[in-house]
Formats: C-alpha cells, structure tokens, sequence
C-alpha cells in the first residue's frame, strides 16, 4: 500500500495527539485530528498553568504539527456523540486514541461530594478558561485550603492559590478566575502526603519555585527522612511548621498523612486525617495505617491524587486503570486480549496519567511504529471527503485548522490590548460568534 493512501484518524489534539499525528505524517500517512473543544492542544491550553509561560509556549510547536501537508483538523467535534468509534473506523484505516486523561480520581472517603471539595482537573481547567469549566468556580472566601496529594498538580494548584494575583495579570488565566483570586482569602495551604519526601511525586524545581516566591513561606511539617537525596536535602531546609515568618501566606508540606474523611455540614470545613508509617514492601515505601487520628480545619479541599480517563463507547477500557486495554498501544479486546484490528492508543489513555510533556513523544513513536508495521492489513482507499460530507449532513460546525489560525491571531490581538499573552476565547458560542463577525468584515 501506498503511504499517502494511509488514512488515520486521531481523537484527541493534545500534546499525545499532535506528536502522534507528526510522527504519522512523517510516515507519509493522511492525518485527520478530531477535537472535542473549538480549539486545539488539550492540556497544553488546558493543563499548563498560566504562569508557566515557557511550556505554554509548546504550543508553537504543535501549531506547526497542525500545519503539516496532509493533515486536517476537526475541532468541536465529539467522538461517540457527534461521530461514533465505528464510523471512524469505516472511514480510516486506523484509529488512534489520544484523548488523554481528563477526570480527577476520587479519594473513596466519607464526605468527599459536600460542596468545596473539587478534583484538581476542575479547579485547573476553571483556570485555564476551560469552555466546560469557566462557571466552576470553588469558593475562595476561606482561610485555609487542604491539598490532597503531592505531585506536580498539587504544587500547581498550591502556587496558584497563594501566589500574588497580579501576577497572572500578564498570563491567558480565565478573567473570572484572575476575579476570584483577587478576592480571595487563602492565606494558608496545606498539601497532604500519605508518604515522605522521598517519595514525593512533584519534581524538585516546582517546590524550588513555590518557595522563591517572595511572598509565602513553605514550611515542613511531620516526617522527615533521614535517606538523604536532593528531593529530601531541600526540603529538610525548609522552615518547619510554626517558623514564625513576616510574609502573608503560608504553604505547608505535610507528610505522612492521609485523609479519612472529609467534614461539614453541606460543605467542608474540616478534614480528619490519620498518620502514616513508612513501610517496606516490594522495594517499595507503603503507607501504613497508625491508628492515631487529628483534623484540619478547612473550608476548600483539592484532590490532586492523579487523573483518569473516561470511557468511550465502542472502545475498550480498563475502569481498574482508567486507560484503553493495550499492548505496546495496539488496543485489546477485553474479553480474549487480542488485538482490535485498526485500534491504537497513545499518551494518558495508554500508559496512565504520568510523565510530562515530552513523555509523549517516544510513547507516540511507539504506537505509530507498531501501526505502520500492521499497513500491510488494512482495507481499501477511503474517500477524505467522505468524512466532511457526513460531518454537514449532521450540521455539525466543526473548526479546521484555518478557523482556528484566526481565533489563536484574536486572542494573541486581544491579549496585547490588555497586556496579557493571549486573551482566551471561553465557549464555543463565542468563537462562532468571532468567524461570523470576521467574515462580515472581510465582505
Ligand atoms: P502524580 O504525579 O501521580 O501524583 C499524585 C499524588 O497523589 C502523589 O503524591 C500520590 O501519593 C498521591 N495520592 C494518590 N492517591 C492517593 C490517595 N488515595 N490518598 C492520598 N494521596 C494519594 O499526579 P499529578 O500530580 O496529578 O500529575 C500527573 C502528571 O502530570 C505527572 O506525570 C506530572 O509530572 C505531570 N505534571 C507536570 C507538571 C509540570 O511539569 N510542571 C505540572 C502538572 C502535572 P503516592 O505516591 O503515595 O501514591
């Protein structure tokens, strides 16, 4: 078969999707990417937190991915709903799943549906101007937030919470959301670890930035290990809890903790937590449980324990892991494990919600590796126009690439009347509403 007759669609636009569609691309194949929301790049738009302006900036190089002969877009438009699995597969000799990971896991303890105890997606995508999200406003009119884990997220969502809010002013943050945290009232954070530092998720740079913040103090609390490692070196010179510091806001790291349950009437106001003892077991730490209980008082709680993908119907998924079924990202039947003739899986969906960025990359290597040596199996030419065709029966207004050229070039023009990076369109309402108001103009 010729490669240009290689016709993939790939469901997700974030960094696993594009690097995918490159590597693809590269391999002569014909890439249609199909997007849920308007615009491209998934948690590079969606994820990354405002201030990290510096990986925000991947962007360009997905821009340029989506720029690449024979690669079209589809945003706004949802598979399963709008488009099934089974189409696509109709329509393409391979499907390649990249839709990432995008609920927040739960905690499984009493108390965690009152109101104020949101999963960290939630408050991060609210943030970010997340078309789903821009209402999901937490209340910030309290003194203290509990964190629950102690990964990158956590830190993230930490430094958002107790960093001074002009700071952002410069950013693409959600202008409700630069709204609440200048009204806010946190003055104190608390991130919760059930294991020590050294089994700390987050990497050492991001705490290295929560505590050059020249305004909050981070200080320790509970364990420290005696195991020296950098992670565990820098954080045994932090100030311990109760350090009495001139600045406002204080974020506190707390080890050897996990939450039982959650407490309110209605709402959060306290949490009750158990202390933990580091146990071996498989060359590994566990936390074990003590017996001895304390609570904190708190009127927000974030859980920042790690997300977890969603099922798609018409394909198969693993609840246990929260990932498509897959060996090496060919997709697997969930009833006799072989492999689903022309199904692919990359990035979150395959491997589980860890590594940064470029983890993507090599992931995606592997999967498009794997479905360039499956070529020799696949069907007949398909029509490209096929898919449009059916997307306009269906009036589903989807945005190609050279709509979403225009609404990026609005808000990055927006964005320096107001000094900021970009000003970010927040529905899919409001994009149409800018095409529209453009194409009058152009006329
Ligand atoms: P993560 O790295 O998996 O960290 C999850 C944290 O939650 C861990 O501390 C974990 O502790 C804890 N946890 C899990 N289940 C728990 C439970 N039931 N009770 C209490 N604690 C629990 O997840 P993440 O922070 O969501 O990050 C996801 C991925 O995105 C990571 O690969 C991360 O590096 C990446 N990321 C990177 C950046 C950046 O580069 N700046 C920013 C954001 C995210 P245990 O270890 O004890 O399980």
């Amino acid at each position: 078969m010729e490669p240009r007759n290689w016709r993939v669609a790939v469901v997700g636009s974030g960094p696993s999707g594009l690097y995918a569609t490159e590597a693809l691309a590269k391999r002569g194949a014909q890439v249609d990417v199909f997007e849920q929301e308007f615009a491209p790049f998934g948690l590079v738009r969606y994820g990354v937190a405002p201030d990290h302006s510096k990986i925000k900036k991947t962007q360009l190089v997905f821009e340029r991915i989506l720029a690449l002969p024979f690669v079209r877009l589809f945003a706004g438009v949802q598979v399963g709903e709008d488009i099934t699995v089974e189409e696509l597969v109709q329509q393409y000799d391979h499907v390649l799943f990249a839709q990432g990971s995008s609920s927040a896991r739960d905690l499984g303890v009493p108390g965690e549906k009152l109101d104020n105890c949101v999963g960290a997606t939630e408050l991060v995508n609210w943030y970010n101007g997340h078309p789903r999200f821009v209402h999901a406003a937490p209340n910030l009119d309290v003194e203290r937030a509990l964190v629950v884990g102690m990964g990158n997220v956590a830190i993230d969502v930490a430094r958002i919470l107790v960093r001074n809010p002009d700071d952002f002013a410069s950013t693409d943050i959600s202008p409700f959301a630069l709204n609440a945290l200048k009204k806010s009232r946190i003055r104190e954070v608390i991130l919760l670890a059930r294991r020590g530092p050294n089994q700390a998720a987050f990497e050492e740079k991001e705490v290295r930035e929560l505590a050059a913040l020249h305004d909050v103090s981070v200080q320790v609390d509970g364990y420290i290990t005696k195991r020296k490692t950098p992670k565990s070196e820098f954080i045994a010179q932090l100030p311990r809890v109760g350090t009495v510091s001139s600045v406002k806001k204080r974020v506190i790291l707390r080890f050897c903790f996990a939450p039982v349950e959650v407490l309110g009437q209605g709402k959060v106001e306290a949490v009750r937590v158990e202390r933990t003892a580091l146990v071996e077991s498989a060359a590994q730490m566990r936390a074990s449980r003590t017996g001895d209980y304390s609570q904190i008082e708190c009127g927000l709680v974030v859980k920042a324990i790690g997300y977890q993908g969603e099922p798609l119907p018409g394909v198969p998924y693993c609840e246990a892991t929260g990932t498509i079924p897959n060996l090496d990202g060919r997709v697997l039947d969930r009833q006799d494990g072989s492999p689903v003739p022309g199904l692919y899986v990359t990035g979150w969906a395959k491997r589980g919600p860890t590594g940064l960025i470029g983890t993507n990359k090599s992931c995606a290597n592997e999967t498009v590796a794997l479905m360039q040596s499956d070529l020799d199996q696949v069907g007949p030419l398909h029509d490209p126009e096929a898919i449009v065709e059916i997307l306009r029966a269906r009036k589903i207004a989807y945005f190609d690439r050279a709509a979403w050229q225009k609404l990026n070039e609005w808000e990055i023009r927006e964005g320096e009347k107001i000094g900021a990076a970009r000003k970010k369109i927040l529905s899919k309402e409001q994009a149409q509403e800018i095409l529209m108001s453009q194409r009058v103009s152009d006329y």
